[in-house]
């Protein structure tokens, strides 16, 4: 085979799950339109949802500038939809509401962590788009086939937890690197207005925190090889990690407590700022004396607090010939 003709098919290969993925996570009528659009080397097939009507006919597919606006839209309906979805059910079936009622809890504050993000989103996803059409054009290690695993399924585990390991590892220098004081004010503060974060805050970064936090997760794929599918699985899941962390949910199973850095661990660098800024592990944390015990596990956490200022409204109210009695939400009943 040629050597143009490999490389143009070298390229072809790596694109098509790439933005395809993305496509799939968003509607089914994207679905269609990245059928359409994978065609790179033959004419546009009859019915395509992108060509003419979207792009001219003239406009080849394999083009930089098309290539860049497509990433740029699907990366932000993406970056939306993934944000909404999870942090919404998050917020809604996981988040324990009576935070809110915190005294760090801010005015308006779930309104304020959108606003936020909303506005922040389209700003990360420039630099994030150059890097995934670095991707989408062949430069990483992205393979779709399996043949280019000499070692099968065990090397695509062994993939899944090194990429796991090596983008804790990075996110932990690089958020690290964030609270020192020439650039925290500038960049990371903006994540730590919330004390007491809900689903919402997760994402709710300054563009340039929310790219340099992200870029491992890039970086990975330019050094090592990696299944598009596995990539974009993970890509997802780590999204839904980071709304995990803020959801205010602290129950981790006992044997696991000591190694994975959940809620508790990160609601703890919220309020107490220099401990914790592991993403999944607590290894680099204790490898850099940052590691916190997290207050929630030991009673002293915004729950445990809340629990305590009910209770003591509850006897205030119970001496006042109230009776003693809780409601999920933390309020008392009266019964005289
Ligand atoms: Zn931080
Ligand atoms: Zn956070």
């Amino acid at each position: 085979m040629p050597l143009n003709r490999a490389i143009r098919r070298h390229i072809s290969l790596c694109r098509r799950p790439l933005i395809g993925w993305w496509l799939l996570c968003l509607t089914s009528v994207s679905a269609r339109l990245s059928r359409s659009s994978w065609k790179a080397e033959t004419a546009d097939p009859p019915g395509s949802l992108i060509t003419p009507y979207i792009y001219p006919v003239t406009w080849p597919e394999d083009d930089i500038f098309r290539q860049t606006i497509s990433l740029l839209i699907v990366t932000n309906i993406g970056a939306y939809i993934l944000y909404f979805l999870f942090a919404s059910l998050s917020y809604y079936f996981v988040y324990d509401h009576t935070l809110m009622k915190h005294p760090q809890f801010l005015k308006n504050q779930v309104y304020r962590e959108i606003k936020y993000t909303v506005q922040s989103l389209p700003w990360m996803s420039i630099p994030t788009v150059s890097l995934f059409l670095l991707e989408l054009r062949g430069y990483s290690r992205l393979y779709d086939d399996m043949g280019e695993f000499p070692y099968g399924w065990i090397q695509l585990i062994v993939s899944v937890i090194s990429f796991l390991f090596f983008t804790d590892m990075l996110i932990y220098w690089i958020h690290r690197g964030l609270h020192h004081r020439l650039v925290y004010k500038r960049i990371h503060k903006p994540h730590h207005i919330w004390k007491i974060t809900t689903p919402f805050a997760s994402h709710a970064f300054h563009p340039v925190d929310g790219f340099l936090q992200g870029l491992p997760y890039h970086i990975y794929p330019f050094c090592f090889p990696l299944h598009k599918v596995v990539y974009l699985t993970l890509y997802i899941l780590v999204n839904i990690w980071t709304i995990s962390i803020h959801d205010g949910n602290y129950r981790v199973p006992k044997i696991l407590r000591p190694f994975i850095n959940g809620s508790a661990h990160h609601t703890d660098h919220h309020l107490f700022f220099d401990y914790n800024y592991g993403q999944y592990f607590t290894l680099w944390d204790r490898i850099g004396g940052s590691f916190k015990y997290p207050s929630s596990f030991e009673g002293k956490g915004p729950l445990s607090y809340m629990k305590n200022m009910t209770e003591e409204k509850c006897n205030n109210h119970a001496g006042n010939g109230w009776k003693n009695e809780k409601l999920f939400n933390g309020e008392c009943t009266k019964h005289e």
